[in-house]
């Protein structure tokens, strides 16, 4: 491969807005921003040094993570790319931002407690010891967890006794 010396590089705000339009492959309500996976953009000479920390160790989202950075760059002309993958300090839910937790919400997930009060999310544990969460759809607290693992090892799926309703929690960790 050649290096195209005539090559601009775009400035790092502009790349920081394109990675916020990169969906998250497991919840396309999110950009992979507003979850917080993207540490850190910097460009090395001609290279551009992505840093992404993955939410889960045992998400098999990671490598789809990576090849949908490499795509959305490759389209603004960016062909040489470095995605590293940092796992210390470990991705935390606290890293989701504001906007994160609402379009999370606004999609029927509810956005993880903070991290400190949520041991049981964590530890799984299940029954009345499981972490209180409120139906995202009628706000009732009155919910239980159906299984600590939801549509992806990240969530738990719970029910609403009130509305009946199944629904996912996203859990905090
Ligand atoms: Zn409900």
């Amino acid at each position: 491969m050649s290096i195209d010396i005539t090559m601009t590089k775009p400035n790092l705000s502009d790349i920081w807005s394109w990675l916020a339009a990169v969906a998250d492959p497991e919840i396309p309500a999110v950009s992979i921003v507003d979850l917080g996976i993207v540490r850190g953009v910097r460009w090395l000479k001609n290279e551009l040094i992505i840093d992404i920390t993955p939410t889960y160790s045992g998400c098999p989202a990671t490598g789809v993570i990576a090849l949908d950075i490499e795509m959305a760059m490759v389209k603004k002309g960016i062909s040489n790319i470095n995605i590293n993958t940092v796992l210390s300090p470990p991705w935390t839910t606290d890293w989701i931002s504001d906007i994160g937790r609402k379009k999370l919400k606004d999609y029927g997930i509810v956005p993880p407690a903070h991290a400190a009060n949520s041991c049981a999310g964590m530890i799984g544990l299940t029954g009345s010891n499981a972490a209180k969460i409120d139906c995202p759809l009628c706000g009732s607290g009155n919910t239980e967890r159906v299984s600590q693992f939801g549509s992806t090892p990240c969530k738990a799926s719970y029910r609403c006794k009130n509305c009946l309703e199944p629904f996912d929690y996203f859990k905090a960790f």
